[in-house]
């Protein structure tokens, strides 16, 4: 019996797991990670090709099922099972090539996983709902370009490869499948970018894609993290707070400063094109956005009561070195000449240029 909270739809179409290990185009000498072997059709595949197959598998039932599966068999030695869940260790084990017929609840977190190597595989070959493979290969415009596109897009090459049947599988799952090969950038091809820097200002960029990036940057919670990195960033490498940059807006502070920390996008709306006949597709994006998402976003992604918080008349003066970071953001947002964009419509290159303005600036991410 296979178990639907596993995401266990085990492919029964050999040409299908042919496919996939052909997609990887392995050599002798590969280490081949395999997330979810099951009961190791696509396994006994990759080992006739590698050297090595590593299958990390959460069901011990199934781990014991891909073992029996090559026992007295020359692949045997080949083969080495991590019974576990493949999102909750450490460190992926360094490998060659990934192959997954990946169970659809650890799709995101998945990619994300390999992404954040510092040394990627050379290949993966993964399949996924359909509607999630669009999202990997959506480009600025379209409706399912994401944070996630973004970053599949600046650390790695990603290439349909075919289209998979739903009867293919057994049990079927509700939706179709697609098979993606992606190319992760290595060595000196890899971008010199902490991955979690460039991922820290998509997921401010992207948490409302549709507004303009200078309103994504005015949410209170925003700033106030900028404020504390920056503040870090300074004492860490010893540099004064440079307050010139916002002596304008320190001389227009009063004591009671009320309205300085309040333009979060009160009038979202008020250009006309937001959000129109996307209502539907920002839900899904918020929950996608949802699934790694740290405290602090969990809060920015509660409008209402964000804007609430943000309505409530401040106590205390605005702090010297948050005006200094409000005026810092709103100086890379302009020189950038980014702030009116989204960031549905903004590409990686746009994305990397704002990111090294903000260290320019001393603003981080992480
Ligand atoms: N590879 C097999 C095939 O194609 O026939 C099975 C694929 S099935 C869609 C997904 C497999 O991943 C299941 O065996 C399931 O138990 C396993 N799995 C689910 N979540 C996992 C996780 N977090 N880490 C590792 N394996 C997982």
């Amino acid at each position: 019996r296979f178990d639907k909270d596993f995401g266990q739809h085990i492919l029964k179409n050999p040409g299908i797991s042919d496919a996939i290990v052909d997609k990887a185009y392995l050599k002798p000498t590969d280490v081949v990670v395999e997330v979810g072997p099951g009961t190791g059709n696509i396994t006994v595949r990759a080992l006739d090709k590698a050297k090595k197959v590593i299958a990390i598998e959460l069901d011990p039932r199934m781990g014991a099922e891909v073992t029996k599966r090559v026992q007295g068999t020359p692949l045997a030695k080949k083969l080495e099972v991590i019974l576990g869940d493949v999102i909750k260790m450490p460190e992926m084990p360094p490998c060659d090539a990934l192959i997954s017929n990946t169970p659809y609840q650890i799709s995101s977190p998945l990619i994300f996983k390999m992404l954040a190597m510092p040394n990627p595989p050379r290949v993966a070959v993964l399949m996924f709902q359909r509607e999630f493979a669009k999202r990997l290969v959506a480009k600025p415009g379209d409706a399912l370009y994401s944070r996630l596109s973004v970053n599949v897009n600046f650390w790695a090459s990603c290439k349909h490869i075919m289209k998979v049947g739903k009867q293919n599988f057994k049990p079927p799952p509700k939706v179709e499948s697609d098979v993606v090969r992606i190319e992760p950038l290595l060595g000196s091809a890899r971008p010199n970018i902490a991955f979690d820097e460039f991922d820290g200002l998509l997921r401010i960029a992207f948490n409302r894609k549709n507004k303009t990036l200078r309103a994504a940057f005015s949410v209170k919670e925003v700033l106030a993290m900028c404020e504390r990195n920056y503040k870090v960033y300074c004492s860490l490498n010893n540099i004064p707070i440079d307050e010139s940059i916002a002596t304008a807006d320190l001389a227009a502070v009063t004591a009671t400063d009320d309205n300085m920390d309040v333009d979060m996008d009160d009038n979202d709306n008020q250009d006309g094109d937001e959000e129109e006949g996307t209502g539907g597709m920002d839900q899904n994006e918020d929950e996608d956005e949802d699934e790694d998402m740290p405290a602090f976003f969990k809060e920015l992604h509660d409008a209402d009561a964000a804007k609430e918080a943000a309505k409530t008349p401040s106590r205390n003066p605005k702090s010297k070195v948050a005006l200094v970071v409000k005026a810092k953001v709103n100086k890379v947002l302009t020189s950038t000449a980014l702030g009116e964009k989204r960031a549905r419509q903004c590409d990686q290159n746009d994305f990397l240029k704002m990111l090294l303005a903000f260290h320019e600036e001393g603003i981080h991410f992480s």
